[in-house]
This record gives structure tokens, C-alpha cells and sequence, in this order.
């Protein structure tokens, strides 16, 4: 067989080739924009021929602080395609975090969207390899800015070459993308995507049984291109001659569903605090949205409550379907979809093997491991989540904590998991959030997922608060959907029918807001913090 080198660029030029009249839509600051693939592909060259003018080389790292919109798309394939490293900044660490990403990739050139400006105005003074920035912007004149040498991204548009050949003697192992976990501990950890990696990656979101992502669909990926790639759904969804539409900065659940019903997307994905944010839109004002393009939501990042997906499918006839992946694997690794000797089962039943994280794609390997050893795929043993293959990292960049993760060929997730005879994976927590109560583990998830099912609870969060005989006890913290009232004792009447005593709570705290991170996970450590002393 002959090498066939996986590089990014094929997939520009395919889109270029194959698909010129297929659109991207992109909502900026400006408004909504259309451009085709074809103006896509010249764009992109365009921007590859003017970092090549302001001296970026091979292997440099050139940084993005943007949301989802077409310029974050043209850099996508642009700084691949000359040969150099895409670091998307995920533009909600803090500043200290921020400053550090920067100045531990070696970023060269910064492309920012006028926004966040502020963010790197006052760090402007501390990242001494950044030799220049570009403003991501229709508006001309630039905004005033202190920061310098600053270019126009159209401006240097307009002056570039549409004819930059996109660099060909890379090594498909070359370093394409680089991204940081949002570090609930200590200093976020930097991953770099290879080539090779991104381009299997995608292929695994266009087979049938995992997105299906294909060239009738109209994508639109609400999980941000700093966060993953925005799961690689842009690099696919190119490849493919998908349709795109990027929601930009600042949407709100109205404007998801306007996009939604407007462009008629087929197919979206983000984290289940969206998909909650769009629910409760969905029941106040279903009349006003056509929902009916909507084959398939998808929704990762943190386990997604069965009470959600069952009001998407049975309330609204919206396609739920639950996936599982850390900016580490790119990110996919396993996706829940019934097989097609379930269908028969019932409607409960189904329902409960679709909330688990699902199996393994094609192209991975895992199992989980305790101090046992590997664990039964019973359903019930517990052990921390193994997985390898061509699009798992091997390493944390110039980071000396990879000895923790990376182990005899596998990465090591942190994640606490069951696996079913099917080979479902079902994630029971993260090692560090795990409640050991007296030795035995509870998991924070199936106590949330159930307290997410009460009509009232519209978040929940559980942690383990440390207690004086126990070691710890679960503390659940609740929001309640607007207009709604309820007594602890009615929730932990509710939860006795469904699990063990011992696991039931020690207390649950109403609050108005569930302290959340940069990617809009629970944030559990600030939650277990502010509740040191509730149980001594
Ligand atoms: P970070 O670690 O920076 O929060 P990641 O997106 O890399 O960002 O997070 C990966 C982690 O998110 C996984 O290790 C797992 O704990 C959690 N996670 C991802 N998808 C799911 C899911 N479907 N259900 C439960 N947890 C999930």
C-alpha cells in the first residue's frame, strides 16, 4: 500500500474542490456573514501567505483568542497548512493562566477577536516571544488597542497572495494543534494534536454509527474552537463539504434556536449546561422555533442528566445522543447509541444504556483498572478508565506531571467508570470527586443525575465534605427552576427509593447558582471548598 500522508490541508482542498458552493455561516459582531468553501479556501490561503510575511516558520506556535465564527475557521487550516501550530486559547482561564499558556507554548503571533483585548493588554508587557497580534475584525478603523505591533486581519487579507500552496513535505506525526485542559488543579496542561491525529479523528465523526457527520448535514458546533477543536467537528465537517454555521460570542438558548430553525441545522454539539439552557427555551416558547431540521444533538464534557434527554426525545422529538472524550483524545472515545437488538427493549430501558457514556469507536482500545486489577465488564465493578490509539496524546508538552498519566502505553483519564457486558462505559466520576465514605465509593454523578429528574431541581452538584467518623458524606447543592419550591426532606424523600442508605446526602444546600469552570462543568473543588467545615 502506498503512505498516503493524513495531512490537514487535504481537507481544505477537498472543500475547495469538491463543495465550492457549500457555505459557512458565521455570526460576528457585525451580523451573520455566508461564505462559500471556495472564498473559505482563498481566505485561508490568503491568511497562511500573510503569517509567512510576518516571518512565521515551520513549527512556530501562532495562538487564537476567538469564539466560533469564520476566521477562527480559516485559521484552523492556515496555520496547518504552512507548517505551523494552531494553539487555540481557551479564552476563559483566568488571566495568570492565560499569561502562562502563552509563554509555555512559545505563541508567536496572536490573532484576537477585539473582545479580548483587554485580557492580553494587560499581559502585553509579560509574553516577550509574541511578535506581533491581528485583530479579528470587520470594523474599520481597528478599535484602540495599547497593544503592539497590531495588524488588521482583512487588511492583511486584501495585501496576501490567494495562491499560497499549502506546505506538503510535513511529516503526518507534525504537531497541527495545540490545546490546554482548563485545569481545575494546578497549571493547565498543554496537548499537542498531530496531523495524523485530527485527520483519523475526523474520519471517526463521519462513520454511521458514531456523528455520521456527512455532506447533507448542516453543522453547527456550539462547543467552542478553543475547547478540543470544538471536537473536531469544524476539521470533519470541512473535509466533508458540511454545511457550518458558528454561533460566534455571547449566544443565548434564543439565539441557538433562532440559528437552529433559520438555517435548518441537522446536527450540534456542546456541554449539557447548553442543552439545559435550550430545554428550558424549548418549554417556555417551543411556538416560536422550527425544531424539526434537528437530527442529532450531541453532548459531552460532563454527563448529561437522563432527565434531559428524555425531555429533548419525548417532549420535543430532538435526537439526544451522549458521547464521552478529554481534550487529551482529541476528543472522542466513546458514544452511546443503541444497538440494533435493543431497539426491542423498553422505553426505561433504552433509555438507561443511552444515558451511560457509551462504546469505545472504532479505533480505540480501552479498559479499566483498580488495585485489583483489569476490571469484569459487569456493570457494577469500578476502575479508573484506560484508553489508546492513534489519536490519543502520549505526552503533556514540556510537563513533567505526564508521568502521572501517561503509563505502559495508556492514558490514564482519572475517570472512575463501569463497564456493561455491551462494553458500555458509564463514568461515575472523576478519581478526585469520588465521595469515599467509609471506605466505600460514591458516585456524585448518578446522586446528581437523580436529583436532576425531581421536576424542581434544575442543577444539582454533589461533593464529598469531609465528616468526622466517615471521612466524608455527599453534600448535594441544588438550583431550582424559577417559580418553584421544595423542602430538603421532600428531596431526600425522593432519592431513598433509588439508592443505598449510606449513599442518600447528609444535606443538601439550596443555592442560586452552581459555581461552574471555564468550560461550564460543575466546578466541584470551589464547591467542596465552601463547604469544608458544613459537616464538623
Ligand atoms: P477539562 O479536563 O479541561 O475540564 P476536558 O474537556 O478535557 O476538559 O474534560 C474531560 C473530562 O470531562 C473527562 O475526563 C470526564 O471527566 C469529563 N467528561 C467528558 N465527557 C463526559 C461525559 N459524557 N460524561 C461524564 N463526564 C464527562
Amino acid at each position: 500500500m502506498m503512505e498516503g500522508k493524513l495531512l490537514i490541508s487535504q481537507m481544505i482542498e477537498r472543500a475547495e474542490k469538491l463543495f465550492p458552493k457549500k457555505e459557512v455561516i458565521s455570526r460576528t459582531s457585525s451580523g451573520i456573514h455566508r461564505f462559500t468553501y471556495r472564498e473559505i479556501g482563498e481566505r485561508t490561503r490568503r491568511l497562511a501567505s500573510a503569517l509567512e510575511k510576518l516571518g512565521v516558520e515551520r513549527g512556530d506556535k501562532v495562538a487564537t483568542l476567538a469564539w466560533n465564527d469564520h476566521r477562527h475557521l480559516e485559521a484552523y487550516f492556515a496555520v496547518p497548512g504552512m507548517g505551523a501550530v494552531l494553539h487555540t486559547i481557551n479564552i476563559r482561564l483566568s488571566p495568570e493562566h492565560i499569561l502562562h499558556i502563552i509563554n509555555h507554548a512559545e505563541d508567536k503571533v496572536l490573532l484576537v477577536d477585539p473582545m479580548f483585548l483587554p485580557i492580553l493588554e494587560a499581559i502585553k508587557d509579560q509574553i516577550p516571544t509574541v511578535r506581533a497580534f491581528i485583530m479579528m475584525t470587520d470594523d474599520d478603523p481597528l478599535p484602540d488597542t495599547t497593544l503592539t505591533p497590531i495588524y488588521s486581519y482583512e487588511e492583511l487579507l486584501l495585501e496576501a497572495s490567494p495562491n499560497f500552496e499549502f506546505v506538503k513535505d510535513l511529516d503526518e506525526h507534525d504537531p497541527a494543534g495545540m490545546c490546554f485542559t482548563s485545569a481545575t488543579t494546578g497549571k493547565p496542561k498543554g496537548v499537542v494534536y498531530s496531523h495524523r491525529g485530527i485527520t483519523l479523528h475526523s474520519f471517526s465523526l463521519g462513520l454511521a454509527d458514531t456523528g455520521g457527520l456527512s455532506e447533507s448535514d448542516v453543522c453547527m458546533p456550539v462547543v467552542p474552537m478553543f475547547h478540543v477543536n470544538a471536537w473536531g467537528l469544524p476539521f470533519a465537517a470541512t473535509w466533508f463539504g458540511t454545511t457550518q454555521v458558528m454561533p460566534g460570542q455571547a449566544f443565548t438558548p434564543e439565539l441557538l434556536a433562532e440559528l437552529i430553525t433559520n438555517e435548518k441545522v441537522t446536527i450540534t454539539a456542546g456541554v449539557p449546561t447548553i442543552w439545559l439552557g435550550l430545554l428550558k427555551e424549548l418549554d417556555s416558547n417551543a411556538e416560536k422555533y422550527d425544531m424539526s431540521s434537528l437530527r442529532t444533538i450531541l453532548c459531552g464534557g460532563s454527563a448529561a442528566p437522563m432527565g434531559m434527554i428524555r425531555a429533548f426525545e419525548e417532549k420535543h422529538n430532538i435526537p439526544f445522543v451522549h458521547a464521552y472524550g478529554m481534550t487529551e483524545t482529541t476528543p472522542l472515545v466513546t458514544l452511546s447509541r443503541l444497538k440494533s437488538y435493543q431497539e426491542e427493549l423498553a422505553s426505561e430501558e433504552k433509555l438507561d444504556i443511552r444515558a451511560k457514556q457509551g462504546c469505545v469507536v472504532p479505533g480505540l482500545e480501552i479498559k479499566a483498572i483498580n488495585d485489583e486489577g483489569e476490571i469484569e465488564w459487569n456493570g457494577e465493578d469500578m476502575g479508573e478508565l484506560l484508553v489508546r490509539g492513534p489519536w490519543i496524546a502520549d505526552e503533556y508538552y514540556k510537563d513533567e506531571r505526564t508521568v502521572d498519566a501517561f503509563k505502559d502505553g495508556w492514558l490514564h483519564t482519572g475517570d472512575i467508570v463501569t463497564i456493561d457486558e455491551e462494553g458500555n462505559i458509564k463514568i461515575t466520576d472523576r478519581t478526585k470527586d469520588l465521595v469515599k465514605s467509609g471506605g466505600e465509593w460514591i458516585s456524585t454523578i448518578d446522586l446528581e443525575n437523580a436529583l436532576m429528574a425531581h421536576d424542581t431541581v434544575f442543577e444539582a452538584a454533589v461533593v464529598g465534605v469531609p465528616h468526622p467518623e466517615w471521612q466524608e458524606r455527599p453534600v448535594a447543592a441544588v438550583v431550582l427552576y424559577p417559580d418553584t419550591v421544595v423542602s430538603k426532606e421532600e428531596l431526600l424523600e425522593f432519592l431513598k427509593p433509588q439508592f443505598a442508605k449510606w449513599w442518600i446526602p447528609d444535606d443538601i444546600i439550596f443555592m442560586d447558582e452552581l459555581p461552574k469552570t471555564s468550560v461550564g462543568k460543575f466546578q466541584k473543588n470551589a464547591l467542596r471548598e465552601q463547604l469544608q467545615e458544613h459537616l464538623v
